[in-house]
């Protein structure tokens, strides 16, 4: 038995930060259709799984999760939507490989979902994969939920075409939306209560208005937006990491200490094999900039181990470029080959066992230099906006200026930006107290402390130095 005349829906969104806006948009469309959001899978009337294509074992959960939802127990099987960029790629062969999917729609169409959704009901599969210039945009309906903390994605596709990627097949060529459409869904984020904005792209530092604004001139017009407390960007490529931009980080007060810059390799011969536009020393001349501008900005990168033709001295050099760079951040990958990407087709592969090895000795270093970051900042004191419940009762967790977890115990309010001193540090999180405010007439907290602020707060050290 299958379910055709859906009243529920859950989207499970797989992959990165895109994919978790993208879900969201997708929820809003349903309910704006009158079906209300499952608490999760196992009941819903319509299971959206909102796939990732990126790496070969994120394409393949797609498949264990429909044969599970076709065979589950305590109601009939739902109806099936598989969105993202696994129903880019592989369209019509998902519904050929498994007959449960109702519905197949690409990452530039899905709002046309409750289209399809009536289409698959009359006992159709329904399939859109086309990829029209920013129409899913202005055909969707103004946001409605909200946390403390919003994604907003500014720009999607990519024109740089990495040998390894996926993306610019997928998501199709580098496009920009307008400055006044971004800055009118921040607003109708802020008036749904979220105090940060991440601004989203596959290269979001590449957004340009059609005034020839930089990504720089939309973090300055969010800067000035009342109610709005952070800005962050993710994920940003090093050669559009402009002057401008560099500047906004040494001006704009709202814009978080914290950089995703990704560099995959550090060494120059493969990442000309890659065809990054970047070298190592150039990489590190613009982390060397950036940190000038921001003293104290956490530094977050991506990398890639296995590359085709990577050798023990490759691999090296890119040990070399984490230690130049003390990362506070970062996630690293073993290379997987996707089909129809020049990478796929190049010889000298590397083995498995080579692949596990080097992953885990960068794993090693990376882990330690998040590690020595956190405990960094025990015994300072720091502005934490609350976004969740925390691990024990009582508790409630939320994000540090630097993107760190931070578990506290407080009476305040999802949503409150408190004042916390930093007590103790894990690899994953830190554990504070909510103290008095960090600056008079800004709050008050539950205890005083006389821990420092950090020096890398710039409030901090501008009132502090006054
Ligand atoms: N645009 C960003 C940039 O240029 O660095 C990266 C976006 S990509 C969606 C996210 C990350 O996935 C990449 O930075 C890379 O480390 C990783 N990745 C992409 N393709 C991969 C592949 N074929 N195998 C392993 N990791 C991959
Ligand atoms: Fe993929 Fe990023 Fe390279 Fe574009 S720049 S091809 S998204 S890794």
């Amino acid at each position: 038995m299958k379910t055709r005349d859906p009243q529920t829906f859950h989207v499970k969104s797989f992959g990165c930060q895109m994919n978790v806006y993208d879900g969201d948009r997708m929820a809003e469309l349903l309910e704006a259709e009158g079906m209300r959001a499952a608490a999760d899978g196992a009941d819903a009337d319509l299971v959206v799984l909102n796939t990732c294509h990126i790496r070969e074992k994120a394409a393949e959960k797609v498949y264990s999760d429909i044969g599970r939802l076709m065979k589950r127990k305590n109601a009939p099987a739902p109806m099936i939507a598989v969105a993202g960029c696994v129903a880019q790629a592989e369209g019509a062969e998902i519904v050929r490989r498994a007959p449960g999917v109702d519905i197949v729609v690409g990452p530039q169409a899905y709002h046309n979902l409750p289209a399809l959704v009536r289409e698959a009901k009359a006992g159709r599969p329904a399939l859109d994969t086309g990829m029209p210039l920013l129409s899913k945009f202005g055909a969707l309906p103004a946001r409605r939920r909200q946390g403390p903390s919003a994604f907003l994605t500014v720009q999607e596709g990519c024109d740089k075409f990495c040998t390894y990627c996926v993306v610019p097949y997928t998501r199709g060529a580098e496009i920009s939306r307008p400055f006044a459409a971004i800055i009118d869904e921040a607003k109708a984020l802020i008036d749904a209560g979220a105090k940060e904005i991440t601004l989203l792209g596959q290269n979001v530092n590449a957004w340009r208005g059609g005034a020839g604004e930089g990504l720089e001139d939309l973090i300055r017009a969010l800067d000035a937006l009342p109610g709005l407390a952070r800005i962050r960007y993710t994920t940003s490529h090093p050669a559009d990491m402009t002057c401008g931009l560099i500047r906004a980080h040494a001006e704009v007060e709202k814009l978080m200490p914290y950089l995703h810059l990704p560099v995959q390799s550090g060494s120059g011969r493969i990442l000309k094999a890659m065809n990054r536009s970047h070298s190592a020393q150039s990489y590190l001349a613009i982390i060397e900039r950036v940190r000038a501008a921001r003293p104290g900005i956490a530094i977050s990168g991506d990398f890639i181990v296995g590359f085709p033709g990577e050798s023990d001295a490759d691999f090296e050099e890119t040990l070399n470029i984490v230690e130049a760079v003390n990362y506070a951040q970062a996630f690293s990958f073993k290379y997987s080959p996707r089909p129809g990407t020049p990478a796929a087709e190049m010889e000298d592969r590397i083995p498995a066992q080579v692949m596990d090895e080097r992953l885990q000795r960068l794993q090693a270093l990376l882990n330690a230099q998040q590690l020595a970051f956190n405990q960094a900042k025990v015994g300072r004191r720091c502005e934490v906006l609350l976004e969740r419940t925390g691990r024990k009762p009582g508790q409630l967790a939320g994000k540090s200026p630097w993107l760190q977890s931070v578990h506290l115990e407080t009476d305040a309010t999802i949503g409150d930006i408190v004042e916390v001193e930093l007590l103790s540090a894990g690899p994953n999180s830190l554990a504070g107290r909510h103290t008095a405010a960090l600056f008079p007439g800004e709050g008050r907290g539950p205890v005083s402390s006389s821990a420092p602020l950090d020096p890398g707060l710039r409030r901090g050290t501008a009132r502090a130095a006054a």
